[in-house]
């Protein structure tokens, strides 16, 4: 069964120059890319997005550093889109991501880690229509 998951290129591993280095490990674990953008959140709409963590020590940091720079958001397709993609990013932590995987690679922190992954098919659910419309969809 094909799946969808949110995908966002943060604005630490955009500011990297390595948009394309990521985009590379999507379509080599055969995600296909149905919908992307660019754009530079305010610290209000990077607030929302993480609503969640609305409650963490690290909620304002977190919103601060998201509206920094541009992002790339993409919706992923693909089986198992979810799970996939949590894999090939690694943990939030990078010292903690296994070798080979995004975090591992270009993030530099816990907070500047690189890639955000939606972490259940519900959460992509609400993510997807955060960023994109049924019309950005590709079919
Ligand atoms: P993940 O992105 O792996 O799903 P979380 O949902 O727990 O991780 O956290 C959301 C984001 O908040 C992380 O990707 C990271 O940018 C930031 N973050 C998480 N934990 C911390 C922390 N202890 N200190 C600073 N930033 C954090
Ligand atoms: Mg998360």
């Amino acid at each position: 069964m094909a799946e969808r998951t949110l995908s966002i290129i943060k604005p630490d591993a955009v500011s990297k120059n390595v948009i394309g280095e990521i985009i590379k490990r999507f379509e080599s674990a055969q995600l296909k890319i149905v919908a992307i953008q660019m754009r530079h959140l305010t610290k209000k709409e990077a607030e929302a997005f993480y609503d969640v963590h609305r409650e963490r020590p690290f909620f304002d940091s977190l919103a601060t550093f998201m509206s920094s720079g541009p992002v790339v958001a993409m919706v992923l397709e693909g089986e198992n889109a979810v799970a996939k993609n949590r894999t090939l990013m690694g943990a939030t932590d990078p010292k903690k991501a296994d070798k080979g995987t995004i975090r591992a690679d270009f993030a530099g922190s816990i907070e500047a880690n690189a890639v955000h992954g939606s972490d259940s098919s519900a959460s992509a659910a609400v993510e997807i229509p955060f960023f994109f419309s049924r019309l950005d969809l590709v079919r």
